[in-house]
């Protein structure tokens, strides 16, 4: 039984060496999936800001030569890398993983944010639109936390996961509803919790963020739309959509040293629509 197993287990401290606070990312190898765009690339490039040695982008396509982690890539010459993984298919996110093992002889930090959603009404869901997002957006993340933790054991490291949520997991979103979205984005909390609670002590971290409103391809309307506005009435809170590099200091932190107490959390970042 998995309690007997951990019965005589030697807790491994969380607790960081440095006695100064360290809040940055000093040489840390991290992987990111989805990170093309959107969130994904703003946590990229604050994990880089914040002092990282390697960022590792697991996405489907190869960055487009305009798109955001393609001007990290040349910000960043030989610190942004990308590599193809589809996060519904193990054996590719296995062998991305491999290949950063290979390259940096280490990993410090993984962040689960790889997401998708369709928008419409609770019954026109096909069996085929339901099985796509829970294979995205719970088995995908179930994919990668797996694999980074079975690489964090092999390594020996004190290994932190961040996953991307959502303001959804905590309400329905009543102007733009998606069930399937909803019970995915539900779902990782309960993931978080369990993956949190089981690897605690072997001193690797789980974590989540759960944004709101943030500008990216996802909120699929241009906030000029008027359904924006309409929207926004309806959650309250700060009245516009956030902009995805306010969010990466979050996603940082929860990396860091600094929250080597941290485990098993959800942390919004919603603009107050959650404190209405
Ligand atoms: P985004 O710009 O569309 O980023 C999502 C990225 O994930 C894209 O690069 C996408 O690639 C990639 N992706 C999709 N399916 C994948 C798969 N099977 N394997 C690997 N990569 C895959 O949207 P975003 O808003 O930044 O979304 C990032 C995360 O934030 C998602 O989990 C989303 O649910 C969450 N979130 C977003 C908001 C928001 O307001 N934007 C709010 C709450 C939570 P393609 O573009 O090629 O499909």
């Amino acid at each position: 039984m998995l309690g007997e197993e951990k019965k005589d287990y030697k807790w491994v401290s969380t607790l960081p060496e440095n006695e100064s606070l360290v809040t940055g990312l000093p040489d840390r190898v991290i992987v990111i999936t989805g990170a093309n765009t959107g969130i994904g690339a703003a946590v990229a490039k604050g994990a880089l800001e914040a002092g990282a040695k390697a960022v590792y982008n697991i996405d489907l396509r190869a960055p487009l030569e305009d798109n955001e982690f393609a001007a990290l890539q040349k910000a960043y010459p030989g610190k942004a890398h990308y590599l193809n993984g589809d996060v519904t298919k193990l054996d590719t996110i296995v062998a991305a993983f491999d290949k950063v093992i290979e390259a940096e002889g280490t990993l410090d930090g993984v962040v689960a944010n790889a997401g998708i959603t369709i928008r419409k009404g609770s019954l026109e869901y096909t069996p085929e639109e339901w099985d796509l997002i829970i294979n995205v957006n719970l088995k995908g993340v179930v994919n990668t936390a797996n694999v980074a933790i079975k690489n964090f054991l092999k390594l020996g490291k004190k290994g932190s996961i961040v996953v991307t949520a959502s303001l959804v997991a905590h309400g329905t979103n009543k102007a733009a509803p998606s069930l399937p979205y909803q019970a995915t984005k539900s779902a990782i909390l309960g993931v978080v919790r369990g993956l949190g609670c089981e690897f605690a002590c072997q001193g690797i971290r789980v974590n989540c963020v759960s944004p709101g409103y943030i500008r990216t391809a996802l909120t699929t309307y241009p906030d000029t739309d008027p359904l924006w506005s309409t929207k926004l009435d309806i959650w309250g809170g700060m009245h516009r959509l956030a902009e995805p590099r306010e969010l990466a200091g979050t996603y940082v932190y929860l990396l860091s040293d600094a929250s080597s107490y941290t485990t098993g959390v959800d942390v919004r970042v919603q603009g107050a629509i959650d404190a209405w």
